[in-house]
């Protein structure tokens, strides 16, 4: 491709390109290109966002799930898991630890745990919102009815992750069995924005099957779909799936989707995700140079840890959770940016 930089000159200036232009920059294989996009992609992250690195602290709340996504390590098919959920008071206690360090974000993040009834759910916001009133509450926690969403909304809950997965229904369709349905994905997300949540959604980067169109689909669903935050990581596979022997998206591919990403949508907040750690040692710093201003680091008790595995080779560390915030500070200040005790919202949302 010859006009890579006149498309992402106009990709900066317009935050928009055809669908036919949106392919060629992901294929393009000019030398240069990619600095270029991710210099791009750093301009407009600190225009909106300055230097600010925001944390999130995640905590792992269950790996017991309904669900069978065929990708994921923790699908309920895997006998081979070893399953574990947190109570009320353990949750609890990973927001005081997580307080101390800085955190002014909690996200909780689990399967689809039937333990999880909406009375409790609303109970832990609500405990987590008296004690911590400065801070947001995330929540990750797969699929409800809208009736559901909102009761977390009113008692406090602020964000809201759901991905998207895959934007095409067909490609949706082989990822996940056939009782989870991708009109419902979509409707969940709808319904979220309608609530009022800030709301994050996202794929994954090579995930089985997906080609190019798959990923022209995908941007152009978030153009259109304007979420406040995309959670975007490669895929890795998992050995207890049926996808153990498909490769993992490249640390090249989920740089370059972040920068598009971030020149789609200047004001999104966009993590470098710990999958993007995970496939390389300095993915999240490479995450951050490409246009991502938020890192989660992991919150949760060091016992569950190594048990909450989506995928190969997560990075799980023994370490205390102060240990690893101190580690992360210093890699973000390695690229020049700086970790931030903040809640972050996103700018619709600021005071
Ligand atoms: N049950 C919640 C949380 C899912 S885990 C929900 O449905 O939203 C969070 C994200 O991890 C998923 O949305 C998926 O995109 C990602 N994930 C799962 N398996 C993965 C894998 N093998 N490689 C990379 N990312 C994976």
């Amino acid at each position: 491709m010859s006009n890579w930089k006149y498309l992402t000159d106009r990709l900066a200036a317009e935050h928009h390109l055809t669908d036919e232009e949106m392919k060629a920059v992901l294929l393009c294989d000019a030398p240069g290109f990619d600095e270029y996009i991710s210099e791009k992609a750093r301009k407009v992250r600190e225009a909106y966002y300055g230097k600010d690195v925001y944390l999130r602290g995640l905590i792992e709340i269950s790996n017991i799930c309904r669900n069978n996504c065929y990708y994921c390590g923790i699908r309920s098919g895997n006998t081979n898991c070893e399953r574990y959920r947190l109570s009320k008071e353990q949750i609890l206690s990973c927001c005081d630890i997580g307080y101390e360090l800085g955190f002014r974000t909690f996200v909780m993040q689990g399967g689809e745990d039937p333990f999880y009834t909406d009375e409790l759910i609303v109970s832990i916001i609500g405990d987590i919102k008296k004690k911590y009133p400065d801070c947001a509450v995330t929540l990750s926690m797969g699929e409800f009815e809208k009736e559901s969403y909102q009761k977390f909304f009113d008692a406090g809950a602020d964000r809201y992750l759901l991905r998207h997965e895959t934007a095409d229904k067909a490609h949706y369709e082989m990822l996940h069995p056939a009782g989870m349905s991708f009109e419902h994905r979509m409707k969940c997300l709808r319904d979220l924005k309608e609530i009022g949540y800030q709301v994050g959604t996202g794929m994954m980067v090579g995930s089985p099957y997906q080609t190019a169109e798959h990923l022209v689909k995908d941007l152009r669903f978030l153009k259109e779909f304007r979420p406040h935050m995309v959670g975007m990581g490669p895929f890795i596979p998992h050995h207890d799936t049926q996808y153990a022997d498909r490769p993992a998206g490249t640390v090249e591919m989920t740089v370059r989707l972040l920068a598009i990403i971030r020149l789609l949508l200047p004001d999104v907040l966009l993590p470098a995700t710990t999958a993007l750690g995970t496939i390389d040692p300095v993915g999240r710093e490479k995450g951050l140079l490409a246009g991502a201003n938020v890192i989660m680091p992991n919150l949760s008790p060091a016992d569950v840890r190594a048990k909450y595995l989506l995928y190969d080779n997560k990075k799980v560390t023994g370490d205390e959770a102060a240990e690893a915030v101190r580690e992360m500070e210093k890699r973000i200040a390695s690229v020049g940016y700086e970790a931030v005790v903040a809640r972050g919202d996103h700018a619709d949302f600021r005071e």
